[in-house]
């Protein structure tokens, strides 16, 4: 991977962006996009667009989300303790003891996840599962009074971490889910604009995905807006490939075995049966995964948009979703680019997808 992405996927990885506040990672991402993007913009939701060759024919929308999953402040108590509800799906087990850094008005704010000690843990509350209105920030505040003059109901967090490298070219952070996609779709397009491409090629990070990427995540406004003739969309998929999954149930999906093409009744069979040839033209390795329904990303609101729009999603592996440490390739998130690059080189002008 050219150290160029690499470096700007780890500072998304740890610009904290929780859904509705994504405003700190699309700005770097912005950033990035106006170095060699024709335009760069955003809209009413904070979706960012980069655009490339806007005379071209098809009109492509790539859509990574920016957001990542937080949580909200929901009460603070008289004994100066923060308690929290979920933005976006948590397994409360995996906030124990964690660092929070709640973003606020005044800055950030540090909080840890408190819990009862083990020694104060009896008899059957040692085998319950916790749960997240069980859970407290605590701020190292002396009184609701003070907790209140730091802290506002509202205020959203994220779990304090930066990422890791770990053994040969993984990388570990909070964000993955989906940053990578972001990046991905942006690096498609500096790709593209390298390449060449007959098509007006937009990438797009979008808002909101995890707490609505049907009715109410930004990709749903982001296409209509654009109303692009076909879409490409990158999200991080379960990574199969770890002790306690069912392969039978879920698939076998791997790190470092390349980028996950699916396949069902919302994937435009064109744009799919495109992108694994440009995979086979390139070299590039991939994997295929079965979504006979929705497919549970922006794909379904960009899909749904206006009369329909045909998409792909193309999924970058990710072990531990929605955990403080999810884990991908280097090397998928790189191929990922790749042949969404590719793709989009050998796009005929005013390429159509109707069968
Ligand atoms: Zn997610």
């Amino acid at each position: 991977m050219a150290t160029e992405i690499q470096d700007l996927l780890i500072t998304l990885l740890d610009a904290p962006g929780p859904s509705g506040h994504e405003t700190r990672a699309t700005t770097v991402w912005r950033e990035a996009a106006a170095k060699f993007a024709d335009r760069v913009w955003t809209d009413i939701h904070g979706n960012a667009f980069a655009e490339i060759n806007p005379e071209g024919s098809p009109t492509v929308m790539m859509a990574g989300h920016a957001d990542e999953i937080g949580l909200m402040v929901n009460h603070i108590d008289d004994d100066g303790y923060v308690w929290v509800v979920g933005v976006g799906g948590w397994d409360a087990q995996v906030l124990v003891g964690q660092r929070i850094d709640l973003l606020t008005a005044g800055g950030t704010v540090a909080g840890v996840v408190g819990r009862r000690a083990i020694h104060m843990i009896r008899g059957d509350d040692g085998e319950k599962a916790v749960k997240l209105k069980d859970l407290w920030v605590d701020i190292g505040a002396s009184s609701g009074e003070e907790a209140r003059s730091r802290v506002e109901i509202g205020d959203v967090g994220v779990i304090r971490s930066d990422t890791i490298e770990l053994g040969e070219g993984l990388l570990a952070a909070r964000s993955i889910d989906n940053r990578v996609g972001a990046a991905v779709v942006l690096d498609a397009l500096r790709r593209a604009a390298g390449r060449g491409s007959a098509a007006h090629v937009v990438a797009c990070a979008t808002v909101q995905e995890e707490i609505g990427y049907l009715a109410a995540g930004g990709a749903r406004t982001g296409a209509y807006g654009l109303d692009p003739d076909v879409g490409i969309v990158v999200d991080v998929t379960h990574a199969t490939d770890h002790p306690t999954v069912e392969k039978k149930e879920h698939g076998d999906v791997r790190l470092g075995k390349g980028p996950v093409l699916a396949r069902g009744a919302a994937l435009n069979r064109q744009v799919v049966a495109g992108l694994k040839a440009s995979a086979e033209d390139e070299g590039i390795a991939i994997q295929l995964q079965a979504m006979p329904a929705m497919t549970g990303t922006d794909a379904d609101a960009v899909r749904m948009s206006r009369a329909g729009v045909p998409v792909a999603l193309v999924s970058v592996p990710n072990r531990y979703m929605h955990s403080p440490n999810q884990i991908v390739s280097i090397a998928d998130v790189d191929a990922t680019a790749e042949l969404i690059g590719a793709w989009l080189a050998g796009l005929d002008d005013g390429a159509d997808f109707h069968d």
